[in-house]
């Protein structure tokens, strides 16, 4: 019994081995890397298994939620810091202090990033921001300053209040050290990096074939770099933005002009005011989104409570946990795929995790009916 135990045990183990998917012998092995930087980047594309089910199209996700900072913006933090050392902005060993105005994924990952290559950061955001991602920075050493939320022609508005921290430090004569306003809103680093790193990426993953991307624009550097790469290399391909309530790029882009009629004066919501949804969605045109405006085809506005039944949905079909603007790109997608019609390629962002959401996102989404369907969502205003 002993002996037949032994080479069952053996043959399952080797079935593992060859036919286990965690342990496919024909994956490349993982690599051994130098140091935190390196973790950034090439990161995997998986395919979304119930939404392809329920269209009857391929829809992918690329995993940036995979960056060793947590989300994409560990890219955005690497390049402007390397860009701004090659400029002579930034210097280690001055004492150096990188300043941005942010809803947390950027600060989060320039102070990683920045800690890894020896910066100091200071973070301004919205008292309204998820306690976690507050915690989080604190907790990476950053200095967090809490405002309250306010107009962008408020010289105290976060970004305003981030960019007059920089020029307090740069112009004080007790100290060498310099600061550098990071300002991923309109820092030309931004697209950049997804167009020489992110795109090419998802262009050799998908062997070039994709008819669609869809993606949520916060400063718009994402879309606007990856859509630039993609259209010159598959000139058909379709460009979506998918965008939350109370944002005003649905209408810039379906019919020219940030607000009008559809949204009432005093139902304008100002960046990240009045919604769940963190990191997309805004109410004024940025450099980013500028230089990719002319090449997205259209915009789908989803709702929060969408993104809320999606991000549910997701995690119980599928088993991901994302977060609120994986959630709404996730619902674009299949939006643009009824659109199309059954066959086709679309890729969508997963930016960030649910962890990083849970007390505000997460606490609601997680109440959502786990029997929901995707019929539900999409009727769902
Ligand atoms: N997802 C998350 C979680 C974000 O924080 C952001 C940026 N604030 C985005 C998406 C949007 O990316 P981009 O700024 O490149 O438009």
């Amino acid at each position: 019994a002993a002996a037949t135990a032994t080479t069952l045990f053996v043959f399952y183990e080797l079935k593992q081995v060859f036919f286990d998917p965690r342990y496919a012998a024909s994956k490349p092995p993982a690599p051994k890397v130098n140091g935190l930087p390196d973790l950034i980047g090439n990161t995997p594309i998986v395919r979304i298994n119930s939404l392809s089910k329920l269209t009857g199209c391929d829809i992918y996700a690329k995993l940036e939620l995979t960056n060793i900072g947590g989300s994409s913006k560990d890219r955005v933090a690497y390049e402007l810091i390397r860009a701004a050392e090659a400029s002579g902005k930034l210097l280690p060993g001055r004492g150096d202090v990188i300043f941005e105005g942010t809803s947390g994924s950027t600060g989060i990952s320039l102070t990683t990033v920045g800690r890894a290559l020896g910066y100091r950061v200071h973070i301004v955001l919205q008292d309204d921001t998820s306690p976690e991602k507050i915690t989080l920075l604190e907790s990476l050493g950053a200095t967090v300053e809490k405002v309250k939320p306010a107009s962008i022609v408020d010289p105290d508005q976060f970004v305003n209040l981030a960019e007059k921290r920089a020029i307090e430090l740069t112009s004080d004569p007790s100290t060498p050290a310099m600061g550098l306003f990071a300002n991923q809103f309109e820092n030309d680093n931004n697209w950049k990096v997804h167009y020489n790193h992110t795109a090419p990426e998802i262009f050799s993953q998908m062997n070039g074939k994709l008819d669609a991307f869809v993606a949520g624009a916060g400063t718009g550097g994402t879309i606007s770099g990856i859509a630039k790469y993609l259209r010159e290399r598959i000139p058909q391909l379709g460009v979506y933005l998918a965008d939350p309530q109370g944002s005003g790029f649905y209408n810039r882009v379906n019919f020219g002009v940030l607000y009008d009629k559809v949204e009432k004066e005093g139902t304008r919501r100002r960046h990240q005011v009045d919604t769940v949804v963190e990191g997309i969605g805004l109410n004024r045109l940025t450099h980013n989104f500028l230089v990719g405006e002319e090449l997205i085809d259209g915009a789908v506005r989803v709702s929060d409570k969408q993104a809320l039944m999606m991000a549910k949905f997701l995690t119980v079909n599928d088993g991901y946990f994302w977060g609120s603007a994986s959630a709404i790109a996730a619902v674009g997608c299949v939006k643009v795929a009824q659109q199309l019609g059954p066959g086709k390629k679309l890729l969508m962002i997963a930016t960030d995790s649910g962890a990083r959401h849970l007390s505000k996102f997460w606490k609601m989404a997680a109440k959502e009916d786990s029997e929901i369907t995707l019929e539900e969502i999409l009727n769902e205003k």
